[in-house]
């Protein structure tokens, strides 16, 4: 089974195509990559949520699954949580002050 990047692109839920954030190499699979989207449709009920589509080195999009590939969902505080994860990738990216993690105790 496969599918077209363009299918694959299209939010889960109500299947309008989302925006393309970034892509990236896959963090297991060689020369495999990944692109991550995110749903833009305010009308849809998974706003904000992003989805994950994973290139084969030969470039067949495996269909997606629920699990590994979709992004943990965040907790519906109003992007507070999300707000945080963006800070602490940003602080990596820059190798800068380390920020606390919503999730350590
Ligand atoms: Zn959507």
């Amino acid at each position: 089974m496969k599918t077209t990047l363009e299918e694959a692109s299209q939010c889960p839920t109500c299947h309008e195509p989302a925006l393309k954030l970034r892509e990236g190499p896959h963090p297991q699979r060689a020369r495999a990559k990944l692109i991550y989207f995110r749903c833009a449709n305010n009308r849809c009920p998974m706003q904000g949520q992003g989805h994950v589509v994973q290139i084969n080195p030969d470039g067949t999009i495996p269909i997606r699954q629920a699990g590994p590939k979709q992004y943990p969902e965040l907790p519906n505080d109003f992007g507070q949580t999300e707000a945080k994860l963006r800070a602490e990738l940003e602080a990596q990216r820059r190798g800068g002050a380390e920020i606390a993690s919503p999730y350590r105790p």
